[in-house]
């Protein structure tokens, strides 16, 4: 591509015109004011629904502001976690030290909120000044009695990515530590499902129905006692597989248990899903019954589709999201819907994840690694796209350039999964791209 950053030409292709792999999983280019977040956000978004946990961000207030209420993960429960603690470190605590104000808060917090469970982040700051989280955290612990986990989530670490895998780790020392839930007879763990929107309580519906019972969900609607009995299901069903991936190695590893990697948008993804952990347990009446929802669930759903994807034929869409899994159901979805992928990039893929999306783009396609406002601005003009999909700091983006925006990033309040969930889909592109709102707006940029 001309008109780019040079050093980050091996990360943006056209397919059919470009015949190397996307390169991905490369630290950003200093300078290049990447559209990714940091590690402690990385590590927040994939604790944050556990909902009777406490959560403490050890930092400045901005920290804590950043993350606050990150996702719209619904707790059938309780809702500690959409409250955010912060020890708001000041001036006086970087030259005098932070471990005093980490232990009053502490202490202070459980006593007044009772949590299962509470997780302590450390922000870029205590990193810098170099406050013992983990010894205050080991100190608590034994006097209050509850896990006191510390999340060493230094922002300056690396990217939004090395934060997941510092909360897989944060959540492997909770794995294992009690059996006293009951264990249903063909059991999962859902590994990177957020109940955005309430999806898991969808996904558990589909589930039931086949007679699969979930064990355990990380994280959403998660609960402590929940994580430590993850140990003891049959199968890990991973999604969001950049996000929790590691945790089920890490299970695998120390408790043997089998993962499978699924996304649950969109129709095709979603009846796959079904149809793996049918066949893993290998009962023909579970297949059996996975086959039968899927045909009631696209019998009803299909016709409602139609009007949705005539409307919207030939539109053409820019995805700009998290992980590689998320852009391939997209771009599959999109196109059940009518509507074309013009710009499919990530901002945590990997090389590998980018020949999978490569191999279901259409010819044209560009591909994009780790992006940032004005590269993304300049794709959406050359490829003429109608819509941008994308998170919070690609909205921004679109509404400058005069296109419509649908979020499908963690802050949304849109079930978006299942069988409903496409039709949530459609209808939220359908109503975004045909507003009439577009035909008066003047490009900003
Ligand atoms: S980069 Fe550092 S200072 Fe900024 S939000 Fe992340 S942890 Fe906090």
């Amino acid at each position: 591509m001309s008109g780019f950053i040079r050093e980050r030409e091996a990360q943006i292709l056209t397919k059919g015109r470009d015949d190397f792999d996307l390169v991905g999983g490369k630290p950003s280019l200093a300078g290049s004011v990447s559209q990714r977040a940091c590690v402690f956000c990385g590590s927040r978004v994939v604790l944050y629904p556990i909902a009777d946990a406490l959560h403490l961000v050890h930092g400045p207030i901005g920290c804590a502001a950043y993350t606050w209420d990150i996702r719209g993960a619904l707790s059938s429960g309780p809702e500690l976690h959409r409250s955010c603690f912060s020890t708001d470190l000041r001036e006086r605590h970087v030259v005098f030290g932070g471990e005093q104000k980490l232990y009053q808060a502490l202490t202070e917090l459980i006593d007044k909120y009772r949590p299962q469970a509470a997780f302590v982040y450390a922000t870029c700051i205590v990193g810098v000044i170099g406050d013992d989280v983990q010894a205050v955290c080991r100190r608590v612990e034994r006097q209050k009695g509850i896990p006191v986990i510390p999340v060493m989530a230094e922002g300056f670490q690396g990217s939004k990515k090395d934060g997941y895998k510092v909360a897989c780790d944060a959540m492997a020392t909770l794995i294992g530590t009690d059996n006293s839930k009951e264990l249903p007879p063909y059991s999962i763990n859902i590994l990177g499902d957020f109940n955005l929107a309430g999806e898991l309580w969808m996904l558990t519906g589909y589930y039931r129905r086949i007679g699969v019972g979930i064990l355990a969900s990380l994280t959403g609607d998660g609960r402590v006692a929940d994580v430590r009995n993850a140990h003891r299901a049959a199968l890990n069903v991973v999604q969001c597989s950049g996000s929790m991936l590691h945790l089920a190695k890490l299970m695998k590893a120390k408790y043997g248990i089998p993962f499978i990697k699924v996304s649950y948008f969109g129709i095709e993804d979603m009846s796959e899903a079904l149809y793996e952990v049918a066949k893993f347990f290998g009962r023909e009446a579970i297949m059996e019954k996975a086959r039968r929802l899927v045909r009631e669930e696209l019998g009803q759903l299909l016709p409602a589709l139609e009007p949705y994807r005539k409307a919207l034929q030939g539109r053409r869409a820019a995805i700009y999201v998290g992980g590689a899994f998320k852009a391939i159901s997209l771009v599959k979805a999109l196109r059940l819907i009518g509507v074309k992928t013009v710009i499919a990039g990530t901002q945590t893929g990997n090389t590998e994840d980018y020949r999978l999306l490569k191999a279901i783009c259409d010819d044209g396609c560009i591909m994009v690694d780790d992006s940032n406002p004005v590269e993304l601005s300049e794709l959406v003009r050359q490829t003429g796209a109608d819509l941008f999909i994308g998170g919070v700091k690609e909205r921004p983006i679109a509404y400058k350039l005069g296109i419509g925006f649908c979020d499908h990033n963690h802050e949304r309040k849109l079930a978006l999964a299942g069988y409903e969930g496409m039709l949530n889909f459609a209808r939220e592109v359908h109503e975004t791209v045909c507003c009439p709102v577009w035909k008066l707006v003047r490009s900003e940029l």
